[in-house]
């Protein structure tokens, strides 16, 4: 698994990609939401009392970004009036870009939880998939079982630090360049 910070700066180099989508306050959270929303699993297994019960299935999977993205679009058709839609039309695709994102950087990430991996084709497969290379060491935030507070000792401990390090020298040069692509031309 990746963390949070890499998850939000892939994201948002997925959301610098398209040149007329203003970087508003309300988009670049749109951006964050997407690229981590995901893990939101955690609030299943957190109120089900198996904090880890619940991760890295359904949730993780390409189908849950499909369903993301039109979750999106129907909320913009529903809840925007059709001038703004109109603005908004980019994000659905967007936004089940930066889920499927979260599910790419996991799958390539180390992982000793057993059984490795994600329920990558959930619902066709129930079957746990990992990559064959780890790209990403592993964001520790979980012994197997552990609850809220371990979690918590977890996530801020050294080797976590290290590993959010490394996602920002990898992707903060990414999003400087997208970003520096975005304002080197004018909108189209
Ligand atoms: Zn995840």
């Amino acid at each position: 698994m990746c963390s949070p910070v890499g998850h939000s700066l892939a994201a948002l180099v997925i959301g610098t990609t398209k040149k007329s989508n203003r970087l508003t306050l309300n988009y670049l959270v749109f951006c964050i939401f997407s690229g981590v929303v995901a893990d939101l699993d955690f609030l299943i297994g957190w109120y089900m009392g198996d904090l880890n019960g619940y991760h890295r299935l359904g949730s993780h999977s390409v189908f849950a970004a499909i369903l993301y993205g039109l979750v999106v679009y129907g909320i913009i058709r529903f809840f925007k009036r059709p001038e703004e839609a109109e603005k908004l039309s980019s994000w659905p695709f967007l936004g089940g870009l930066m889920y499927l994102s979260h599910i790419v950087l996991d799958w390539l990430a180390e992982d000793n939880s057993e059984p490795v991996g994600l329920q990558l084709l959930w619902p066709l497969s129930d079957q746990f998939m990992a990559s064959p290379v780890s790209l990403f060491p592993r964001f520790v935030h979980e012994a197997e079982g552990a609850d809220i507070l371990g979690m918590f000792a977890d996530l801020f401990s050294r080797h976590n630090f290290s590993v959010m390090i490394l996602e920002l020298v990898i992707f903060l040069p990414l999003l400087l360049l997208m970003l520096w692509r975005k304002f080197r031309t004018p909108r189209q």
